[in-house]
């Protein structure tokens, strides 16, 4: 049934009650506590003037506020924007001001992050009221995690309190709720191709690709989600968060990856699930503790946002005991997941594809496909419907489609045809059987000499030296061909290579086009990433304009 979020969190109160929902080292809130604090939240909110439509920024680790405070804002019928709370000074400064937020709940003591402080760079004098650079900013929240705060900043705690002191919030208007259709969420991307943009989500879509993902992963009650994936991004608020409360089950939200800690928290908690991207599986997977830990809750991991090998798998399946493997492919555009494989699907299938997805207009399996997103691929530079199996650009259409882009009419009107078909930026093949295949990012596609080169291609070959650690190939604007191919190269300690041997190894390899024009070597510290950790090829096609110049 559509509802919004606070409702479906106060359905949960009513039916799982004393059950715990979110579960730290130091305390457990049930499914009744969180909605009676939510309500005071609200209350606060309103209390401070937020209406309906309002937005809400939230720049908040996964501490154990971050829940009741996001149902808060929904309770309140005001738009969420959990932000990335690792963006630094420059890129939190173009989020705030393009989000255009109208309250700001942040924190302090996580990391050697100093949040407020950059708050003091990119709008002085927000701490008395007196700020002009955010125009749309009025008040400020801080959850103090290290005691430290600044006077005459209210804190979460005063926000209850507000809230306690003012029932139903202040105000005739104040109060008015959304309904499921309604925006729920600005969730930033990642910025991997370009600046993030603000994906409108409704209050609908989460809950289905959280229900969605409960489903394929055969979700009885209870179950227990361990992560430390933040809860800004799809991956934790919708198969963390989301995912659970389908099921009355608990979240165990860690506010930073150390798998000692990760492996010590499922013996602990009893986790009977995990999330991981293939990075921190690998770092579990090789962490000493790993032998001495009881995992034997552990019933499942979901691993995404990039392929994994098949030995990664079977290593996942023999080293922590885990039997139900199952791997996702997501995009912020769709709110979550899209495609996901089954706990029974082989190790093999599972490392070459992306999961299931119902193809559009194949047949389909009626019991899995539900209301579920719809797939094809369409030519990059024409927009051209494929048949089915090519490859090509993939594109999904379902329910849990963005409403567009915020403040960013142009990419909105990109991404988003008429037709309702998001354009992913992102190359597959959707095959005949079913599966999902990835092999790159169109955006990522040049073209030398007028022939289309697929990076990965070039990637692979540049991999297989043993002196290359990393590759990374873009295309750089020409006079003469257009664009040219460079690679950045990031060389394994000890072992001797030149911008010669690649070259000529790409030329034994690969037809004339594609071959490299440069090869350039970097450091892995100078790749530059996202927060999260993807590499930006558009600053690195930057980097390598400069270079070739
Ligand atoms: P931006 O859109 O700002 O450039 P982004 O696309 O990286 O950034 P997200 O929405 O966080 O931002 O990430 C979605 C993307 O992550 C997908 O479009 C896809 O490229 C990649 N991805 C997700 N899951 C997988 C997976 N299982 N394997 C490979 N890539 C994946
Ligand atoms: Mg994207």
């Amino acid at each position: 049934t559509p509802m919004t979020l606070d409702a479906r969190l106060e359905a949960c109160a009513t039916e799982f009650a004393d059950r715990p929902f979110v579960i730290t080292d130091d305390r457990t809130l049930t499914y009744a506590e969180t909605a009676a604090w939510v309500a005071e939240l609200a209350d606060g909110l309103a209390a401070l003037g937020v209406r309906s439509g309002d937005r809400v920024g939230l720049v908040m680790a996964n501490y154990l506020e971050f829940v009741p405070l996001k149902f808060a804002i929904a309770r309140a019928g005001a738009v969420a924007i959990p932000f990335n709370y690792l963006y630094r000074t420059e890129e939190l400064h173009y989020v705030l001001e393009q989000s255009g937020c109208h309250v700001l709940v942040t924190m302090t003591g996580f990391a050697s992050l100093d949040q407020l402080g950059m708050l003091d760079e990119i709008a002085p004098g927000w701490d008395t009221g007196s700020q002009r650079a955010l125009p749309e900013l009025r008040d400020v929240v801080v959850l103090s995690t290290d005691g430290r705060t600044r006077d005459g900043v209210r804190t979460v705690d005063d926000l209850a309190a507000l809230g306690r002191a003012h029932p139903g919030g202040a105000g005739p208007d104040a109060g008015t709720r959304a309904q499921p259709d309604d925006l729920a969420d600005i969730l930033y991307t990642s910025g991997t191709t370009g600046s993030p943009k603000g994906v409108l989500i409704t209050h609908d879509a989460t809950q289905r690709t959280g229900y969605a993902s409960a489903l394929t992963r055969a979700f009885e009650d209870g179950r227990r989600i361990l992560f430390s994936l933040p809860c800004y991004h799809m991956f934790g608020y919708v198969e963390g968060l989301m995912a659970a409360m389908m099921v009355g089950g608990a979240i165990i939200p860690q506010t930073a990856f150390d798998p000692g800690r990760y492996l010590a928290g499922v013996e602990r908690h009893r986790a009977t699930d995990i999330l991981c991207v293939p990075t921190m599986t690998v770092a579990l997977l090789e962490h000493p503790d790993v032998a001495m830990r009881d995992l034997s809750s552990l019933r499942a991991i979901l691993s995404g946002a990039a392929p994994a090998p098949v030995w990664l798998w079977e290593k996942v399946r023999d080293g922590l005991g885990v039997s139900e493997i199952v791997t996702g492919y997501g995009m912020t555009e769709q709110g979550g997941a899209m495609t996901l494989s089954l706990p029974e699907d082989p190790l093999e299938v599972m490392s070459s594809t992306v999961g299931r997805v119902k193809i559009a207009g194949a047949a389909g399996i009626p019991e899995r496909d539900g209301d579920l997103t719809e797939f094809r691929t369409i030519d990059v530079v024409t927009g051209e419907h494929l048949p089915d199996g090519e490859e090509g650009e993939l594109i999904a259409r379902g329910p849990t489609n963005m409403l567009g882009f915020w403040r960013k009419p142009e990419e909105t009107a990109l991404a988003l045809g008429e037709d309702h078909w998001v354009r992913s930026g992102d190359l597959g093949i959707a095959r005949a059987d079913r599966y999902l295949e990835l092999t790159g990012r169109s955006k990522e596609l040049y073209k030398s000499g007028g022939e289309l080169v697929m990076p990965k291609e070039v990637e692979e070959v540049l991999s297989r030296h043993p002196g290359v650690s990393q590759a990374y190939a873009v295309g750089v604007a020409d006079d003469r061909w257009g664009e040219i191919g460079v690679a950045w190269v990031v060389a394994k300690p000890g072992v001797d290579v030149t911008a010669e041997d690649l070259i000529e190894l790409c030329r034994a390899e690969l037809a004339r086009f594609k071959v490299p024009k440069r090869v350039l070597f970097l450091a892995a510290t100078e790749l530059p990433t996202t927060p999260t950790g993807k590499v930006q090829k558009f600053r690195l096609s930057r980097m390598a304009a400069e270079q070739v110049a």
